[in-house]
């Protein structure tokens, strides 16, 4: 089931795509879903962003070889930071390069949404609370990343936070293809059985620490081959299986 946030005529709603069309919901999809009986054509909407979290948890440094590109030492234990919700944006807006940075790049990752509310989860239970995925691109001001020697100004920029274009429920995230392409050209390739900490180890270390919300969103790290955009460059995160998040690229 590929659940999407739509604008329609009477504002944004949740819906699921049923071929051509978008069955809307009469509530939040997480507890359970509903339908409200109304469908509008995928064409004819605009999609949102999949969800509303009240954080993003992002990992840094998840897949080995990323790491030895930026040449930093693996970390032990899961390196957490956040993204701001406002940094969100949907499947097709646009992502605004601040002033600020000279060198701001792209970050392909599998992102996981949270179906309800969770505390101290045991790794065994963590997939069961897993609404479901989508794609992030995790974008990045290098430069300001390393001057700064923390990650909040560096990942926190109004439009660093791609998502969507669905939520992709009935997944198995424990092998799946992570790509980014720029301009057409392939610049990561990564698989998610290469996490170093995988999804489920993700979740209950991060419940260990705060609670997850439904609609929270997990973003679990880039594979190697993170590179810088440009004014007018087209930037696609596609992860197999579940969809492709494609964006383009502006000066501010
Ligand atoms: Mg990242």
């Amino acid at each position: 089931m590929d659940v999407v946030r739509c604008q329609t005529s009477s504002g944004a709603q949740y819906g699921v795509i049923d071929d051509d069309t978008i069955r809307l919901l009469a509530k939040f999809p997480y507890d359970e879903i509903v339908y409200s009986g109304e469908e509008v054509a995928l064409a004819d909407v605009r999609l949102l962003p999949p969800c509303i979290p009240s954080k993003i948890v992002a990992i840094g440094f998840n897949y080995a070889p990323h790491s030895k590109e930026l040449g930093v030492e693996i970390p032990k234990l899961p390196l957490l930071f956040l993204k701001p919700p406002s940094a969100i944006i949907g499947h097709g807006e646009a992502i605004i390069l601040p002033t600020m940075s000279n060198q701001v790049e792209y970050e392909a990752e599998l992102g996981v949404v949270i179906g309800r509310i969770l505390k101290d989860v045991p790794e065994a239970e963590a997939l069961d609370s897993v609404f479901g995925y989508t794609c992030i691109n995790d974008v990045t001001a290098r430069d300001l990343q390393k001057i700064d020697g923390q990650f909040t100004r560096a990942k926190g920029f109004d439009t660093f936070c791609p998502m969507g274009p669905w939520i992709r429920t009935d997944l198995d995230c424990t092998s799946l293809r992570v790509q980014s392409f720029v301009n057409g050209q392939p610049r990561q390739d990564g698989n998610t059985a290469d996490l170093i900490h995988p999804v489920a180890e993700l979740i209950s270390y991060i419940s260990q620490v705060m609670t997850l919300n439904p609609g929270d969103v997990i973003s679990t790290g880039t594979p190697a081959g993170v590179g810088v955009l440009r004014n007018g460059d087209q930037v696609v995160v596609e992860i197999t299986g579940l969809g492709r998040l494609e964006n383009l690229v502006q000066d501010a």
